[in-house]
């Protein structure tokens, strides 16, 4: 089935081998609730805890590919979510800090990538403001819809580093990529359209 779902994504434009096998390796079932585990290797987005939803995997095809991170590299991520994107991260060889605003959702995404041998740091917190103390990174991917470009992530790229990042309102974002080619200049580029759940401020209550 995982094979089948590469073969899709390849169709669909997917050709980083990287990022295809990893996709090939990593139990997206494991991932999303029970109830739509026959249809895990679909290209389907599905809902997670607190109102939240897993990607679907061509998103996440599309959003590594975007970021033109490799083995080594230091990326942070904003929106841990279910735990799969992290996961592709890792399973690259990347070194992953991931932030997530859904106390629920934090407490599960990190004992299951620990279960599957991955070792990413995990912060339960608000992605607008980055991570500052791991900071410049390599890499920002933004897995959540934003309002605006979060200055924070942008300061905390290195130059030759970039941000991959959903923005606009609910549901209908178009997928930029920013890239600090110097200190103070960055290029744009949009990718098209993409449909994310809110990007939403400061850190939910528990
Ligand atoms: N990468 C996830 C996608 C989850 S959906 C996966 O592979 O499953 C996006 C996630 O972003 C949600 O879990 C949501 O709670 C989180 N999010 C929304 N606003 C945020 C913020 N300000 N800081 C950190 N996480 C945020």
């Amino acid at each position: 089935m995982r094979l089948k779902l590469v073969e899709e994504l390849q169709k669909m434009g997917i050709s980083d081998q990287k990022v295809l096998d990893a996709i090939k390796k990593i139990p997206r079932h494991f991932f999303i609730d029970s109830t739509f585990e026959k249809h895990a290797y679909t290209n389907k987005a599905f809902p997670i805890a607190s109102g939240q939803t897993i990607s679907q995997p061509h998103t996440v095809a599309n959003q590594t590919e975007l970021l033109k991170c490799k083995t080594g590299d230091t990326v942070l991520e904003i929106g841990t979510g279910s735990g799969y994107q992290c996961a592709v991260l890792c399973e690259m060889g990347m070194k992953v800090h991931s932030i997530e605003r859904q106390k629920e959702l934090f407490d599960s995404a990190g004992p299951l990538l620990r279960e599957l041998g991955y070792k990413p740091f995990l912060y339960y917190g608000d992605g607008y403001k980055g991570k500052e103390v791991f900071a410049p990174f390599d890499g920002v991917i933004v897995t959540c819809g934003a309002p605006f470009i979060p200055d924070a992530l942008i300061d905390q790229l290195k130059v030759g580093g970039r941000l991959v990042i959903p923005v606009g309102p609910e549901g209908k974002q178009r997928m930029l990529t920013i890239d600090k080619v110097a200190e103070g200049e960055l290029v744009e580029k949009n990718h098209g359209d993409a449909a994310f759940v809110p990007m939403l401020e400061s850190r939910a209550r528990d």
